[in-house]
Protein backbone atom coordinates (compact mmCIF):
# COMPACT_ATOMS: atom_id res chain seq x y z
CA UNK A 1 0.00 0.00 0.00
CA UNK A 2 1.00 3.21 -0.95
CA UNK A 3 2.13 5.66 1.94
CA UNK A 4 -0.14 8.92 2.36
CA UNK A 5 2.33 10.77 3.50
CA UNK A 6 4.58 10.32 0.09
CA UNK A 7 1.71 11.58 -1.75
CA UNK A 8 0.95 14.12 -0.08
CA UNK A 9 4.63 15.73 -0.45
CA UNK A 10 4.56 14.78 -3.47
CA UNK A 11 1.59 16.62 -4.10
CA UNK A 12 2.84 19.97 -1.91
CA UNK A 13 6.12 19.91 -3.84
CA UNK A 14 4.72 19.52 -7.54
CA UNK A 15 1.14 21.10 -7.04
CA UNK A 16 0.53 25.10 -7.59
CA UNK A 17 0.03 26.29 -3.94
CA UNK A 18 -3.83 27.56 -4.50
CA UNK A 19 -5.17 25.68 -2.01
CA UNK A 20 -5.30 25.08 1.58
CA UNK A 21 -5.50 20.82 1.78
CA UNK A 22 -6.37 18.51 4.42
CA UNK A 23 -3.50 16.26 5.03
CA UNK A 24 -5.45 12.92 3.65
CA UNK A 25 -5.57 11.02 0.72
CA UNK A 26 -8.64 9.07 -0.80
CA UNK A 27 -9.32 5.93 -2.43
CA UNK A 28 -12.15 4.48 -2.56
CA UNK A 29 -15.96 5.15 -0.84
CA UNK A 30 -19.58 3.47 -0.64
CA UNK A 31 -22.51 5.65 -0.52
CA UNK A 32 -21.98 8.86 1.62
CA UNK A 33 -18.69 7.65 2.75
CA UNK A 34 -15.09 7.92 2.19
CA UNK A 35 -11.93 5.98 3.11
CA UNK A 36 -8.27 7.35 2.76
CA UNK A 37 -5.05 5.47 2.10
CA UNK A 38 -4.46 4.76 5.49
CA UNK A 39 -7.48 2.69 6.14
CA UNK A 40 -9.84 5.43 8.19
CA UNK A 41 -13.53 6.13 7.23
CA UNK A 42 -15.08 9.93 7.09
CA UNK A 43 -18.65 10.41 6.60
CA UNK A 44 -18.87 12.66 3.45
CA UNK A 45 -20.68 16.11 4.06
CA UNK A 46 -19.04 18.04 1.60
CA UNK A 47 -19.41 15.40 -1.48
CA UNK A 48 -16.67 16.82 -3.84
CA UNK A 49 -18.06 20.60 -2.92
CA UNK A 50 -21.98 19.80 -3.83
CA UNK A 51 -20.95 17.30 -6.28
CA UNK A 52 -21.34 13.63 -5.93
CA UNK A 53 -25.33 14.03 -5.78
CA UNK A 54 -25.06 10.26 -5.77
CA UNK A 55 -22.19 9.49 -3.56
CA UNK A 56 -19.17 7.13 -4.16
CA UNK A 57 -19.24 3.21 -5.99
CA UNK A 58 -23.25 4.03 -7.56
CA UNK A 59 -23.83 0.91 -9.97
CA UNK A 60 -25.62 3.25 -12.41
CA UNK A 61 -22.81 5.82 -12.62
CA UNK A 62 -20.59 2.30 -12.86
CA UNK A 63 -22.66 0.65 -15.74
CA UNK A 64 -22.82 3.98 -17.56
CA UNK A 65 -19.07 4.12 -17.40
CA UNK A 66 -18.45 1.00 -19.07
CA UNK A 67 -21.69 1.36 -21.62
CA UNK A 68 -19.60 4.19 -23.11
CA UNK A 69 -16.16 2.61 -22.59
CA UNK A 70 -17.22 -0.69 -24.67
CA UNK A 71 -17.97 1.89 -27.37
CA UNK A 72 -14.70 2.89 -27.02
CA UNK A 73 -15.25 6.44 -27.85
CA UNK A 74 -14.86 9.23 -25.23
CA UNK A 75 -14.64 12.67 -27.28
CA UNK A 76 -15.52 12.85 -30.63
CA UNK A 77 -15.66 16.94 -30.81
CA UNK A 78 -18.59 19.53 -31.47
CA UNK A 79 -17.76 18.93 -35.22
CA UNK A 80 -20.27 15.89 -34.42
CA UNK A 81 -22.71 14.35 -32.57
CA UNK A 82 -21.89 11.50 -29.96
CA UNK A 83 -24.77 9.66 -28.65
CA UNK A 84 -25.07 10.72 -25.40
CA UNK A 85 -25.38 14.82 -25.78
CA UNK A 86 -28.29 15.48 -27.38
CA UNK A 87 -30.34 13.16 -24.86
CA UNK A 88 -29.06 14.64 -22.13
CA UNK A 89 -29.70 18.06 -23.82
CA UNK A 90 -33.48 17.19 -24.51
CA UNK A 91 -33.82 15.93 -20.46
CA UNK A 92 -32.26 18.58 -18.70
CA UNK A 93 -34.78 21.03 -21.30
CA UNK A 94 -37.60 18.60 -20.37
CA UNK A 95 -37.29 18.94 -16.42
CA UNK A 96 -36.20 22.54 -16.61
CA UNK A 97 -39.22 23.73 -18.88
CA UNK A 98 -36.16 25.66 -21.39
CA UNK A 99 -35.30 25.51 -24.54
CA UNK A 100 -31.70 24.94 -25.39
CA UNK A 101 -28.64 23.78 -23.90
CA UNK A 102 -24.82 24.38 -24.19
CA UNK A 103 -22.33 22.51 -22.87
CA UNK A 104 -19.11 23.09 -21.28
CA UNK A 105 -17.10 21.60 -18.11
CA UNK A 106 -17.44 23.91 -14.80
CA UNK A 107 -19.23 26.48 -13.56
CA UNK A 108 -17.08 29.10 -14.06
CA UNK A 109 -17.58 28.37 -18.07
CA UNK A 110 -21.29 27.95 -18.14
CA UNK A 111 -20.92 31.14 -16.10
CA UNK A 112 -18.80 32.89 -19.42
CA UNK A 113 -21.25 31.59 -21.61
CA UNK A 114 -23.95 33.51 -19.88
CA UNK A 115 -22.39 36.38 -19.70
CA UNK A 116 -21.65 36.22 -23.54
CA UNK A 117 -25.14 35.45 -24.06
CA UNK A 118 -26.18 38.60 -22.11
CA UNK A 119 -23.60 40.86 -23.81
CA UNK A 120 -24.69 40.08 -27.01
CA UNK A 121 -28.56 39.95 -26.11
CA UNK A 122 -27.71 43.76 -24.97
CA UNK A 123 -25.67 44.63 -28.10
CA UNK A 124 -29.02 45.07 -30.26
CA UNK A 125 -29.80 47.77 -27.71
CA UNK A 126 -26.48 48.65 -27.33
CA UNK A 127 -26.56 47.65 -23.46
CA UNK A 128 -23.65 46.19 -21.78
CA UNK A 129 -23.86 46.44 -18.21
CA UNK A 130 -24.40 43.30 -16.31
CA UNK A 131 -25.75 43.69 -12.03
CA UNK A 132 -24.68 41.24 -10.14
CA UNK A 133 -24.14 41.01 -6.18
CA UNK A 134 -22.24 41.27 -3.13
CA UNK A 135 -21.49 38.17 -1.20
CA UNK A 136 -22.04 36.09 -4.93
CA UNK A 137 -19.64 33.32 -6.20
CA UNK A 138 -19.54 32.83 -9.83
CA UNK A 139 -16.00 31.36 -10.31
CA UNK A 140 -12.74 32.18 -10.96
CA UNK A 141 -12.29 32.78 -14.33
CA UNK A 142 -12.07 36.47 -15.74
CA UNK A 143 -15.78 37.02 -16.06
CA UNK A 144 -16.57 34.98 -13.69
CA UNK A 145 -14.48 36.31 -11.35
CA UNK A 146 -15.43 39.74 -11.92
CA UNK A 147 -18.90 38.65 -11.48
CA UNK A 148 -18.27 37.51 -8.11
CA UNK A 149 -18.91 40.20 -5.67
CA UNK A 150 -16.50 39.81 -2.99
CA UNK A 151 -13.30 41.82 -2.19
CA UNK A 152 -10.98 38.46 -1.92
CA UNK A 153 -11.19 36.76 -4.70
CA UNK A 154 -10.33 40.00 -7.23
CA UNK A 155 -7.60 41.63 -4.85
CA UNK A 156 -4.55 40.94 -7.00
CA UNK A 157 -5.97 40.34 -10.36
CA UNK A 158 -6.79 44.09 -11.28
CA UNK A 159 -7.98 44.89 -14.25
CA UNK A 160 -11.08 43.02 -13.78
CA UNK A 161 -13.79 42.34 -16.60
CA UNK A 162 -15.54 45.85 -17.11
CA UNK A 163 -19.05 46.97 -16.72
CA UNK A 164 -20.40 44.68 -14.07
CA UNK A 165 -22.18 46.26 -11.15
CA UNK A 166 -22.87 44.72 -7.43
CA UNK A 167 -26.60 45.60 -5.56
CA UNK A 168 -27.29 43.97 -2.27
CA UNK A 169 -28.82 40.56 -2.29
CA UNK A 170 -32.07 40.32 -0.96
CA UNK A 171 -32.36 44.06 -1.90
CA UNK A 172 -34.32 44.72 -4.80
CA UNK A 173 -34.21 48.61 -4.03
CA UNK A 174 -30.27 48.37 -4.61
CA UNK A 175 -31.06 46.92 -7.93
CA UNK A 176 -33.41 49.55 -9.01
CA UNK A 177 -30.52 52.18 -8.59
CA UNK A 178 -28.34 50.29 -10.56
CA UNK A 179 -30.89 49.11 -13.62
CA UNK A 180 -30.36 52.36 -15.92
CA UNK A 181 -30.85 51.96 -19.62
CA UNK A 182 -26.97 50.13 -19.63
CA UNK A 183 -27.55 47.12 -18.53
CA UNK A 184 -28.22 44.00 -20.22
CA UNK A 185 -28.54 41.64 -17.72
CA UNK A 186 -28.93 40.63 -13.43
CA UNK A 187 -26.49 37.21 -12.51
CA UNK A 188 -27.97 35.81 -8.63
CA UNK A 189 -27.67 32.79 -6.94
CA UNK A 190 -31.25 31.34 -5.84
CA UNK A 191 -29.35 30.72 -2.55
CA UNK A 192 -25.73 32.48 -2.46
CA UNK A 193 -23.19 29.33 -1.59
CA UNK A 194 -19.49 30.10 -0.95
CA UNK A 195 -21.30 33.59 0.60
CA UNK A 196 -22.26 31.69 3.19
CA UNK A 197 -25.36 29.26 2.61
CA UNK A 198 -28.25 32.79 1.93
CA UNK A 199 -31.59 31.78 0.69
CA UNK A 200 -33.01 34.73 -1.52
CA UNK A 201 -36.68 35.81 -0.50
CA UNK A 202 -39.44 35.11 -2.68
CA UNK A 203 -40.43 38.50 -3.18
CA UNK A 204 -36.90 39.47 -3.98
CA UNK A 205 -36.51 36.85 -7.06
CA UNK A 206 -39.94 37.59 -8.23
CA UNK A 207 -39.19 41.50 -7.88
CA UNK A 208 -36.34 40.77 -9.91
CA UNK A 209 -38.38 38.80 -12.17
CA UNK A 210 -40.87 41.92 -12.75
CA UNK A 211 -38.44 44.29 -13.20
CA UNK A 212 -36.13 42.22 -15.87
CA UNK A 213 -39.23 41.83 -18.06
CA UNK A 214 -39.72 45.60 -17.27
CA UNK A 215 -36.34 46.90 -18.38
CA UNK A 216 -36.01 43.77 -21.05
CA UNK A 217 -33.00 42.38 -18.86
CA UNK A 218 -32.11 38.89 -19.14
CA UNK A 219 -32.41 37.36 -15.60
CA UNK A 220 -29.83 34.68 -15.28
CA UNK A 221 -29.99 32.24 -12.41
CA UNK A 222 -26.37 30.47 -11.24
CA UNK A 223 -27.60 27.13 -10.19
CA UNK A 224 -24.05 25.42 -10.38
CA UNK A 225 -24.39 24.60 -6.61
CA UNK A 226 -28.14 24.88 -5.93
CA UNK A 227 -28.89 22.80 -9.12
CA UNK A 228 -30.08 19.22 -9.62
CA UNK A 229 -31.48 18.04 -6.41
CA UNK A 230 -29.67 19.51 -4.20
CA UNK A 231 -32.12 22.05 -2.36
CA UNK A 232 -35.25 19.63 -2.44
CA UNK A 233 -36.47 20.75 -5.55
CA UNK A 234 -34.70 19.56 -9.14
CA UNK A 235 -33.83 23.42 -9.69
CA UNK A 236 -33.63 26.04 -6.72
CA UNK A 237 -36.06 28.71 -8.80
CA UNK A 238 -39.13 26.02 -8.65
CA UNK A 239 -39.05 26.89 -4.75
CA UNK A 240 -39.54 30.35 -6.17
CA UNK A 241 -41.88 30.16 -9.16
CA UNK A 242 -40.12 32.23 -10.63
CA UNK A 243 -38.47 31.25 -14.09
CA UNK A 244 -34.86 32.61 -15.40
CA UNK A 245 -34.05 33.55 -19.17
CA UNK A 246 -30.62 31.36 -18.59
CA UNK A 247 -29.39 29.03 -15.82
CA UNK A 248 -26.04 27.57 -15.42
CA UNK A 249 -25.42 24.45 -13.83
CA UNK A 250 -22.40 22.07 -13.09
CA UNK A 251 -21.78 20.45 -10.02
CA UNK A 252 -23.57 17.77 -9.35
CA UNK A 253 -24.06 17.55 -13.41
CA UNK A 254 -21.67 15.04 -14.59
CA UNK A 255 -22.21 12.60 -11.72
CA UNK A 256 -18.65 13.24 -10.27
CA UNK A 257 -17.03 13.98 -13.64
CA UNK A 258 -16.68 17.75 -14.96
CA UNK A 259 -19.68 18.89 -16.86
CA UNK A 260 -21.21 21.58 -17.02
CA UNK A 261 -24.40 23.75 -18.67
CA UNK A 262 -25.56 27.05 -19.99
CA UNK A 263 -29.51 26.46 -20.95
CA UNK A 264 -31.31 29.13 -22.59
CA UNK A 265 -35.02 29.40 -22.17
CA UNK A 266 -37.54 31.53 -24.54
CA UNK A 267 -35.90 34.48 -25.52
CA UNK A 268 -32.07 33.78 -24.69
CA UNK A 269 -32.41 30.17 -26.41
CA UNK A 270 -31.38 31.07 -30.00
CA UNK A 271 -29.03 34.21 -29.20
CA UNK A 272 -25.68 32.26 -29.75
CA UNK A 273 -25.07 31.69 -33.20
CA UNK A 274 -22.57 28.99 -34.51
CA UNK A 275 -18.63 30.55 -34.26
CA UNK A 276 -19.55 32.56 -31.39
CA UNK A 277 -19.04 30.55 -29.07
CA UNK A 278 -17.15 26.72 -27.91
CA UNK A 279 -15.68 24.26 -25.87
CA UNK A 280 -13.63 21.48 -27.44
CA UNK A 281 -14.81 18.69 -24.50
CA UNK A 282 -18.04 20.33 -24.08
CA UNK A 283 -20.84 17.68 -24.45
CA UNK A 284 -18.31 14.48 -24.52
CA UNK A 285 -19.85 11.26 -24.44
CA UNK A 286 -18.60 9.98 -21.06
CA UNK A 287 -19.65 13.75 -18.95
CA UNK A 288 -22.74 13.27 -21.41
CA UNK A 289 -23.19 9.59 -20.38
CA UNK A 290 -23.06 10.06 -16.70
CA UNK A 291 -25.32 13.31 -16.76
CA UNK A 292 -28.08 11.14 -18.31
CA UNK A 293 -27.73 8.89 -15.20
CA UNK A 294 -27.96 12.07 -12.65
CA UNK A 295 -31.11 13.33 -14.10
CA UNK A 296 -32.94 9.91 -14.91
CA UNK A 297 -32.10 9.30 -10.65
CA UNK A 298 -34.13 13.31 -10.35
CA UNK A 299 -36.98 11.86 -12.46
CA UNK A 300 -37.09 9.51 -10.23
CA UNK A 301 -37.39 11.37 -7.10
CA UNK A 302 -33.95 12.01 -5.81
CA UNK A 303 -35.05 15.69 -5.30
CA UNK A 304 -37.90 14.70 -2.65
CA UNK A 305 -35.57 12.37 -1.19
CA UNK A 306 -33.31 15.02 -0.25
CA UNK A 307 -35.57 17.97 0.77
CA UNK A 308 -37.08 14.78 3.22
CA UNK A 309 -33.43 14.52 4.27
CA UNK A 310 -32.95 18.14 4.36
CA UNK A 311 -35.46 18.36 7.18
CA UNK A 312 -33.60 15.70 9.34
CA UNK A 313 -30.27 17.67 8.89
CA UNK A 314 -31.90 20.75 9.54
CA UNK A 315 -33.54 19.96 12.56
CA UNK A 316 -30.78 18.52 13.76
CA UNK A 317 -28.57 21.27 13.09
CA UNK A 318 -31.17 23.41 14.97
CA UNK A 319 -30.90 21.42 18.15
CA UNK A 320 -27.32 21.81 18.33
CA UNK A 321 -27.59 25.65 17.91
CA UNK A 322 -29.73 25.70 20.63
CA UNK A 323 -28.20 24.15 22.74
CA UNK A 324 -24.53 25.76 22.01
CA UNK A 325 -25.54 29.56 22.04
CA UNK A 326 -22.26 30.57 23.11
CA UNK A 327 -20.60 29.33 19.75
CA UNK A 328 -23.42 29.08 17.05
CA UNK A 329 -26.31 32.12 15.97
CA UNK A 330 -28.49 30.66 13.39
CA UNK A 331 -29.34 27.95 11.06
CA UNK A 332 -30.10 28.75 7.21
CA UNK A 333 -30.44 27.05 4.15
CA UNK A 334 -32.45 25.15 1.86
CA UNK A 335 -33.03 21.01 1.24
CA UNK A 336 -29.04 19.38 1.96
CA UNK A 337 -27.87 22.83 1.01
CA UNK A 338 -27.26 23.69 4.87
CA UNK A 339 -25.36 26.14 6.73
CA UNK A 340 -24.70 26.78 10.64
CA UNK A 341 -24.02 30.53 11.66
CA UNK A 342 -21.21 30.44 14.21
CA UNK A 343 -19.45 32.82 16.77
CA UNK A 344 -15.91 30.67 16.61
CA UNK A 345 -13.87 30.55 13.35
CA UNK A 346 -15.94 28.08 11.31
CA UNK A 347 -12.15 26.88 10.15
CA UNK A 348 -11.41 25.44 14.35
CA UNK A 349 -14.82 23.35 14.17
CA UNK A 350 -13.82 21.74 10.35
CA UNK A 351 -10.33 20.51 11.96
CA UNK A 352 -11.81 18.83 14.68
CA UNK A 353 -14.78 17.36 12.61
CA UNK A 354 -12.10 15.79 10.42
CA UNK A 355 -9.84 14.60 12.88
CA UNK A 356 -13.24 12.54 14.31
CA UNK A 357 -14.06 11.67 10.82
CA UNK A 358 -16.36 14.00 9.32
CA UNK A 359 -15.69 15.71 6.80
CA UNK A 360 -17.50 19.73 6.39
CA UNK A 361 -16.42 23.04 4.60
CA UNK A 362 -16.49 26.24 5.52
CA UNK A 363 -18.51 29.06 3.60
CA UNK A 364 -18.45 33.00 3.90
CA UNK A 365 -16.31 33.97 6.46
CA UNK A 366 -18.58 32.53 9.84
CA UNK A 367 -20.46 29.41 8.25
CA UNK A 368 -20.51 25.38 8.28
CA UNK A 369 -21.47 23.71 5.26
CA UNK A 370 -23.16 21.01 4.47
CA UNK A 371 -23.78 19.74 1.41
CA UNK A 372 -23.76 15.60 1.62
CA UNK A 373 -24.22 13.42 -1.01
CA UNK A 374 -28.03 13.41 -1.87
CA UNK A 375 -28.05 9.54 -0.79
CA UNK A 376 -26.68 10.06 2.75
CA UNK A 377 -28.90 7.55 4.81
CA UNK A 378 -30.19 9.19 7.86
CA UNK A 379 -28.18 7.25 10.24
CA UNK A 380 -24.98 8.70 8.99
CA UNK A 381 -26.62 12.40 9.25
CA UNK A 382 -27.14 10.89 12.66
CA UNK A 383 -23.73 10.34 13.39
CA UNK A 384 -22.82 13.51 11.53
CA UNK A 385 -24.44 15.38 14.13
CA UNK A 386 -23.69 13.64 16.82
CA UNK A 387 -19.36 14.28 16.00
CA UNK A 388 -20.36 18.14 15.19
CA UNK A 389 -22.02 18.13 18.88
CA UNK A 390 -18.94 16.50 20.55
CA UNK A 391 -16.47 19.24 18.64
CA UNK A 392 -18.83 22.43 19.81
CA UNK A 393 -19.02 20.50 23.21
C1 LIG B 1 -18.78 26.29 -7.59
C2 LIG B 1 -19.54 27.40 -8.16
C3 LIG B 1 -19.15 28.02 -9.36
C4 LIG B 1 -17.86 27.67 -10.08
O1 LIG B 1 -17.83 26.39 -10.55
P1 LIG B 1 -16.43 25.77 -11.09
O2 LIG B 1 -16.82 24.46 -11.64
O3 LIG B 1 -15.51 25.69 -9.91
O4 LIG B 1 -15.92 26.71 -12.12
C5 LIG B 1 -19.98 28.99 -9.88
N1 LIG B 1 -21.10 29.37 -9.26
C6 LIG B 1 -21.50 28.81 -8.09
C7 LIG B 1 -22.77 29.27 -7.46
C8 LIG B 1 -20.73 27.81 -7.50
O5 LIG B 1 -21.10 27.29 -6.34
Amino acid sequence: MEKMEGIIELGKGNLMNTYAQNPVVFDHGKGAHLYSVDGRCYIDCVAGIAVNALGYGDEKIRKAVMDVLDDGIFHVSNLYYNKWAPKAAAKLNALAGSRKVFFCNSGAEANEAALKIARKYGSRTGRSRIISFSHSFHGRTYGAMTLTGQEKYQKGFFPVVPEISYAVYNDLESVKALAGDDVCAVFVEPVQGEGGIVPADKEFLEGLRKLCDEKDMLLVFDCVQTGLGRTGRIFAFQHYDVKPDVMSLAKALGGGLPFAACVGFEKAADVLCPGEHASTFGGNALSAALCLVVLEELENGLAEEAARKGRILMKGLEEIAARHPDKCSAVRGLGLMAGLVLKVPPKDVVSACFRKGLLVCSAGYDVLRFVPPLVITEEDIGQALQILDEVLD
